[in-house]
């Protein structure tokens, strides 16, 4: 006897024993084999029905994973636009600012070149960079 994981054209898969590899390629060609969901009878064989369903279960942490650090970024974001100052494309301008003269002393978001942050932090000056996701891209 032999265990074929069968797939389906509606996606489901399920077990199906034979008394031997032939055996299911006879009952294949005469389409015999039906799926025991639908009773379709577009059913193959799914020989790396293992290693498949691990990959698909690795994809879909992998994208709950994705969303949640999307979420925090969106966190992170809303965090951001509450406590800091919008100083857009002066952000290396008003960082310096900020970091030569101490009087002033709160936050700023806005926008810089990888070059703009490199030179920042050469000088000292606190940067984080993090990725500025869409509240809608979720
Ligand atoms: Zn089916």
């Amino acid at each position: 006897m032999i265990k074929y994981n069968l797939v389906c054209e509606c996606e489901k898969t399920f077990e199906s024993w034979f008394s031997s590899s032939d055996e299911y390629d006879v009952l294949k060609r005469k389409k015999l084999i039906n799926c025991i969901y639908c009773d379709s009878t577009s059913v193959k064989k799914s020989v790396m029905a293992p290693n498949l369903s691990s990959k698909t279960n690795k994809t879909f942490k992998n994208t709950r994973l994705e969303k949640n650090i999307k979420k925090q970024f969106v966190k992170i974001r809303r965090y951001i636009e509450k406590n800091c100052t919008d100083v857009g494309d002066n952000f290396p301008y008003e960082a310096r600012n900020i970091h030569y003269d101490k009087r002033i002393s709160k936050g700023i978001y806005g926008k810089a070149t990888p070059e703009d942050t490199a030179e920042l932090l050469e000088e000292g000056i606190e940067v984080t960079t993090i990725p500025w996701i869409n509240k809608s891209d979720n």
